[in-house]
């Protein structure tokens, strides 16, 4: 167990808060330390319900849970700041005290025909960027770390829905470098147009991403043709607070004035079977994580596009202008 859960920061942000109940976040990946850090809270004598909900990003902020339970205040684990909310959070970024020299060593091999990376790490190894630019410009490597672009709280912070900030350096660099997960480099390497390089120390892999960039892209065409030829559409708004990519009410607007007949789907969490009764829908559009439409094509039966995309169907937007915004 290497995570660091910044207790010294944590105790001492309780103990200048002083709430009564909190609502305590965990990622998927953290779920299963509940109970240490149940302790933490007991201690402190501060009555704690832990949400049961997936918590993928900070796109998640527990508000109407933590209403509900009558909590105070919410405690979010695993995740930077990435959306006001109109409720007291605390962030606990999380820590991973890994040593990370043996997978940057076998990194180099990987892209060693290349000298300026830029750099994207997830926030779990944020307190050791310094130490891994430091390791690459030993290595004789020219390292720029991606703009802190849209909601990311850092720069060089990578989210799954934001990679504006690696779109900004791309032309200085001649790949990049993800330290984070596979989620983390196949948005990237959908959304820029060089190599990308994942080091995934859970794994224990580095992985050159080349050729997911092709295939996405055609699965993002067939799914954009789709809607072009639905008759019935239904338009997808999730409940959570953070994932909002879009205005539904302007696409239904464009949807209907090309004659297509539309549903207005509101839900929590989107999931293959929650859709699966909307039997004659022809192609959904979403407006929550555009990660859904993008990375779970195989999972639904019908198409699903994300907002930019569903602009390109419409033909207010080109194929090529979303190449260049980046199709996440
Ligand atoms: S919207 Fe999706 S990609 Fe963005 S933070 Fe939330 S779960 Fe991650």
């Amino acid at each position: 167990m290497t995570f660091n859960f910044e207790t010294d920061y944590l105790v001492k942000e309780l103990k200048k808060i002083k709430p009564k109940k909190v609502l305590v976040q965990l990622p998927e990946g953290v779920k299963q330390n509940a109970f240490e850090i149940a302790k933490i809270f007991e201690d402190l004598k501060i009555d704690t319900v832990f949400s049961g909900e997936t918590c993928w990003g900070a796109c998640s902020v527990g508000v109407e849970e933590a209403k509900s339970v009558n909590a105070d205040l919410i405690v979010h684990f695993g995740h930077a700041k990435f959306i006001d909310v109109d409720f007291p959070v605390l962030y606990i970024e999380v820590r991973d005290e890994l040593n990370l020299t043996p997978w940057l060593k076998k990194s180099l091999k990987s892209f060693e025909s290349f000298k300026k990376i830029g750099l994207s790490y997830s926030i779990q190894h944020r307190h050791d960027i310094g130490k891994v630019i430091e390791f690459y410009e030993d290595n004789g490597k020219e390292v720029i770390l991606s703009d802190k672009k849209g909601n990311v709280a850092y720069e060089g912070h990578i989210v799954g829905c934001q990679y504006s900030g690696l779109k900004s350096i791309e032309d200085k660099v001649d790949c990049f470098v993800i330290l984070g997960n596979n989620f983390h480099s196949m948005g990237a390497a959908m959304s820029v147009d060089k190599p990308v390089f994942l080091i995934d120390v859970y794994n224990d892999k580095i992985t050159n991403m080349e050729g997911i960039r092709d295939k996405i892209l055609r699965q993002r065409i067939i799914s954009i043709e789709k809607l072009k030829d639905a008759k019935n559409v239904g338009v997808i708004i999730e409940s959570k607070i953070g994932q909002k990519f879009g205005v539904s009410d302007l696409i239904i607007k464009k949807l209907k004035a090309k004659g297509k007949n539309v549903i207005l789907i509101t839900m929590n969490e989107l999931s293959p079977d929650k859709l699966m009764n909307f039997y004659y829908v022809d192609c959904f559009v979403e407006m929550a994580c555009p990660r859904i439409a993008i990375d779970d094509f195989a999972k639904y039966p019908k198409p699903i596009v994300t907002f930019k995309e569903a602009l390109v169907a419409l033909g207010e937007k080109s194929w090529e202008d979303l190449l260049k915004m980046g199709i996440v």
